[in-house]
């Protein structure tokens, strides 16, 4: 076995528990989520009209500092409307790293857009605003406020950051970037929930952010997602699109734009209410487990761990182990022996520019984001996860 690789091995069996399998990424539920859903059951009030829908938008923004949050049925769908509301459509295009989860370019292809591809910065995981800067500078030209791509000639219509596992994106940068180039700015912090960059939260920057619950996010709802805005107009436009456009009204239906059914239920929110009362002992469980790898890969040549730039606090959602080159032989062995011994392990997703259906999206040089294909590897980062250098 390549020695680094029986070193990463030794290592981890030495810190993580003895449980078997081991997940990368589990849910943990301890809290009033029993009694809030109970209550839903109870009431009756289990689809998307109820309390507990508006009372987890408030926390959602309160606890962010957006101006609103608008509950959905899960991230992508909080995606496709924030895209959507930020301008892209059919024979556009919309900028997002290859260096991400499926769901951002595939909100982007429900709008009738096509995704163009930006490169990570060399050491990941987030975008490059200097490689990004200077593209845009050679291979774009702004007319009439509208940025185009001199190659296909399309329209630009926004920019995606993604907080990549929960590590906040350069945001000075993008803000700056997204003004000179006139791009609308739509967060995808599905992954950072309680990460902050430079004190602010992320997916409050931009024209809109949103927030994922899925089973295996830091919080969740089952299924889940929302949008946070700073503009409430806006915000009350986006709950309107997504409870199909209806007029309030007590008993007559009456539909004034194709809108579409994305509401998140009443039960899901409820959840997601009692989840949310726990976020700070999450975060301070998820920071104990990120600081035990830490030390842990401190001494060890050859890697290290992911780390978050110092203006920025992240939420340590998952954990990374980061090669100091790309190198597939070593990423197997890791990946096959951890996997093998029941510790669930993976590597970062295949870039999207390597998909089927994505192959022929314009794209920046991705050299950065090819190598990191081969550096990254994900770890168990659960919640509950009691790391032995925690316990002891
Ligand atoms: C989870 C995730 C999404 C999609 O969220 P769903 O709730 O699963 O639809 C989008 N982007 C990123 C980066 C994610 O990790």
């Amino acid at each position: 076995m390549h020695p680094l690789c029986s070193e990463i091995i030794h290592i981890l069996s030495g810190i993580l528990p003895e449980q078997r399998p081991l997940p990368l990424h589990e849910p943990f539920f301890n809290g009033n989520e029993s009694k809030y859903i109970q209550d839903c059951l109870k009431t009756r009030f289990v689809s998307s009209i109820g309390r507990y829908v508006s009372e987890f938008e408030q926390q959602l923004a309160a606890y962010t500092g957006a101006g609103d949050a608008v509950a959905v049925v899960n991230g992508t769908s909080a995606l496709h409307i924030a895209l959507h509301m930020a301008g892209a459509g059919t024979g556009d295009e919309v900028l997002l790293p290859a260096l991400t989860f499926v769901a951002t370019a595939n909100a982007v292809s429900y709008c009738g857009a096509t995704p163009h591809f930006i490169d990570s910065a060399p050491d990941g995981p987030n975008l490059d605003p200097e490689k990004l800067e200077r593209y845009l500078d050679t291979h774009t030209k702004v007319k009439n406020g509208v940025c185009f791509n001199t190659k296909t000639e399309k329209p630009i219509r926004a920019l995606v950051p993604v907080h990549i596992f929960g590590n906040p994106a350069p945001m000075t940068q993008v803000m700056e970037i997204s003004r000179r180039f006139h791009l609308k700015v739509v967060e995808d912090a599905a992954e950072s929930l309680g990460s902050f960059y430079n004190h602010q939260h992320t997916g409050t920057f931009g024209f809109a952010g949103i927030l994922s619950f899925n089973g295996n996010k830091i919080l969740t709802t089952g299924g889940g997602g929302a949008i946070l805005f700073n503009d409430r107009k806006t915000a009350e436009r986006a709950r309107h699109l997504t409870t199909t456009a209806k007029i309030t009204h007590p008993y007559r239906f009456t539909h004034d734009m194709t809108g579409y059914n994305y509401r998140m239920p009443n039960i899901n929110a409820a959840m997601g209410c009692a989840q949310l009362e726990q976020l700070p002992g999450f975060l301070k469980s998820k920071q104990a487990v990120a600081e035990a790898y830490r030390n842990a890969f401190l001494p060890v040549k050859g890697v290290d761990m992911l780390s978050t730039p110092g203006n920025c606090r992240s939420n340590h959602w998952l954990n990374a182990l980061l090669l100091s080159r790309p190198d597939r032989h070593l990423q197997n062995c890791i990946l096959k022996e951890t996997n093998t011994a029941g510790i669930h392990t993976r590597p970062v997703w295949t870039p999207l520019h390597h998909l089927p259906m994505y192959r022929l999206c314009p794209a920046m040089d991705l050299s950065n984001t090819d190598a990191l294909s081969h550096r990254l590897i994900n770890l168990p980062s659960s919640i509950n996860l009691e790391t032995r250098d925690n316990a002891s």
